[in-house]
């Protein structure tokens, strides 16, 4: 069985419509996936989340490790059984989130990098994950307990949670991190990666190898090579971007991964974004931003996000979106989500979840339209 096959390439850019062969399932790319941070898509099922259309979801290594423990999901026998989700799943490596974390500025310094952060702020990134060329001990945002997290640990962990793709433990660098840093923390994330690939035991899985080097061009690309050359299934292209960078990023690396192998630009879901990825190659994407926004009262429209608290839908009986055939916009109107958003019913954050998910679904099946049909994309 072929793990990924390229079914057709865009003649206007370097799109592609792919195809992920898994034991639980095919992926139609480009595909984004919804996170089920902690074993659920916050508020849906797994049968919404069929019926809204995904074929695939992503995992994190980091919360299912820490609750409720891989040892116990593997006892119950895999994370597909646990969470009932029959498809593909996707786990990261858990990397991520311990950096993230560990800068202690998790809602500031996310995938895009917001300038406001000062360069100083920086120096708090050891507050809860001291690295060294071994791993990484880390603390506990549950409990403030000590935990290690090693390449080997990490596989180990993903072995146990059973998904059908696993991603190599990578140390995503603070993208304010300088020049000198970063190419440390690349050089280490190469290491790592061959670990990675030395420590995978179970064949089933697919691993993905994940491309560093920060906002630098030149690591970027010895990164991208690197990695590239790697007996890997798949790469990610990980650490955060600057607005207008990731794009630059995206054209430095892509030519120095292998075009047979499906490549997933970690963590980034804005619409715009994904429009201008998968134009430069990119198969595969996750956020937990249209799911976070929806439990905020925000919709995403074809005409931009809007929020529903505002007083004016008080009394608009119009659904969220006109062209929308989601059940959010075929039963209930804005006056009425904007009520359940006013009194914190928990059905508002599923009807909103329900809506925002089925859009990006949409979103995307046009993007594979738009490949097929050699249509501009977006
Ligand atoms: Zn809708």
């Amino acid at each position: 069985m072929e793990f990924f096959k390229v079914l057709k390439k865009h003649k206007h850019s370097k799109a592609r419509l792919g195809l992920i062969k898994t034991a639980h399932g095919n992926i139609h790319t480009p595909a984004f996936l919804p996170v089920a941070t902690k074993a659920a898509i916050k508020s849906l099922s797994p049968e919404e989340i069929k019926k809204i259309g995904f074929e695939a979801i992503l995992s994190n290594t980091y919360h299912l490790y820490l609750q409720p423990g891989s040892k116990i999901i593997k006892k119950l026998g895999d994370l597909h059984k646990f969470m009932n989700w029959p498809g593909p799943i996707i786990t990261d490596s858990g990397g991520f989130q311990v950096f993230s974390l560990g800068f202690g500025l998790k809602d500031k310094v996310g995938k895009i990098l917001n300038k406001n952060i000062q360069e100083e702020q920086v120096g708090q990134q050891a507050k809860l994950a001291r690295i060294d060329q071994a791993g990484v001990t880390f603390t506990s945002h549950l409990d403030g307990s000590h935990h290690r997290f090693t390449p080997e640990s990490s596989i180990k962990i993903q072995e146990d949670l059973g998904a059908d793709i696993i991603f190599v433990f990578d140390e995503c660098t603070s993208p304010l991190a300088n020049y000198d840093y970063t190419q440390k923390s690349m050089e280490r994330t190469h290491q790592w990666a061959q670990r990675c690939l030395k420590a995978k035991k179970r064949n089933k899985q697919a691993l993905f190898g994940i491309v560093q080097g920060g906002l630098f061009k030149d690591l970027r690309q010895a990164s991208a090579k690197f990695i590239g050359d790697l007996p890997f299934d798949g790469f990610g292209i990980g650490g955060s971007f600057g607005k207008g960078e990731m794009k630059k990023a995206l054209d430095w690396v892509i030519p120095y991964l292998p075009s047979n192998k499906p490549r997933h630009l970690l963590g980034i879901g804005y619409l715009d974004d994904i429009k201008e990825a998968v134009k430069r190659g990119i198969d595969l994407f996750d956020c937990v931003q249209p799911t976070r926004l929806a439990r905020h009262g925000t919709f995403l429209t074809a005409q931009g996000k809007f929020s529903i608290l505002k007083s004016v839908y008080q009394t608009d009986k119009k659904p969220i979106s006109k062209n929308c055939s989601c059940d959010t916009c075929q039963n209930f109107n804005r006056a009425y989500l904007h009520h359940l958003f006013k009194t914190k019913e928990i059905l508002g954050a599923r009807l909103a979840t329900f809506h925002n998910l089925w859009f990006i679904s949409r979103f995307m099946e046009k993007i594979r339209r738009d490949i097929k049909e050699d249509k501009n994309i977006g």
